[in-house]
This record gives structure tokens, C-alpha cells and sequence, in this order.
């Protein structure tokens, strides 16, 4: 399997990488939508939050958890932020590994495009 953010991941594929763990990676999106936007992700593959089921809530919380601490080390907690994550093609979702956007840094509209 070819999957760009397993490569991210792995440190097989160069990012800007803002924080890791044994279960998550964060780095910075390679074509921001705001002054800041970051991806967090988990280390193993899954393709869409389709393939989420309850054996992954402590991970689906860790993705949450782990943009809101970067959100607030980065000075962005009172202003606030948008959380994001894109499903299959009315979602607009490009990359088929799960991803939630973190974007500040500036208003963000409602609703979305
Ligand atoms: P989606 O459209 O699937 O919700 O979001 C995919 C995001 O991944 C897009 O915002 C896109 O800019 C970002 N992206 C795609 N390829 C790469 C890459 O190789 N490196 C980084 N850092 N971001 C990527
Ligand atoms: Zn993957």
C-alpha cells in the first residue's frame, strides 16, 4: 500500500512534524488553508472515519485531545481553532488515511464551503 501519511508516519516522507507519539503524528498541511493548519493523524492506517469502530474510541479521542493541546501551546485556545475531518467524496476528503484538520489563526467561516 502507497499511503502518503503512512510515509509521513514512518519518516519515510519529509514533514514538518509539530508533535509524536507512539499513537499519533501531527505536521503542518503542505497547503495551508489558514495561518495555521495543521493534520493530526494516527500512526496506523485507516482509510475513512467509515473504518472507525469502538475498538478505536481511545484513539479517536487521542486525535481530538492532541489538536486541542497543540492549539493551546500555539496560543490559540481563547480565540479558537476549527476541528475538521473530510469523508469520502461529499466530504471532500483527497487522502485516505484519517486526518483531523486543525485551522487558526484567522476567522473561519460557517457554514463551510
Ligand atoms: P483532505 O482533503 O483529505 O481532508 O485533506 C488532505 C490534506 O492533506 C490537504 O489539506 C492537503 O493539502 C494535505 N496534504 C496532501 N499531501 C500532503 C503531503 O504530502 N504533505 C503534507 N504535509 N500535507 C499533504
Ligand atoms: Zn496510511
Amino acid at each position: 500500500m502507497n499511503c502518503i501519511f503512512c510515509n509521513v508516519a514512518a519518516g519515510n516522507t519529509p514533514a514538518d512534524i509539530v508533535y509524536q507519539d507512539d499513537e499519533v503524528v501531527a505536521f503542518r498541511d503542505i497547503h495551508p488553508q489558514a495561518p495555521t493548519h495543521i493534520l493530526v493523524i494516527p500512526r496506523r492506517h485507516i482509510a475513512t472515519v467509515n473504518e472507525l469502530d469502538a475498538a478505536d474510541t481511545q484513539l479517536a479521542g487521542r486525535l481530538i485531545l492532541t489538536a486541542k493541546r497543540i492549539a493551546a501551546d500555539l496560543g490559540f485556545a481563547e480565540n479558537g481553532y476549527r476541528l475538521v475531518m473530510n469523508t469520502n467524496r461529499d466530504g471532500g476528503q483527497t487522502v485516505f488515511h484519517i486526518h483531523l484538520h486543525l485551522l487558526a489563526g484567522r476567522h473561519c467561516h460557517w457554514p463551510p464551503g
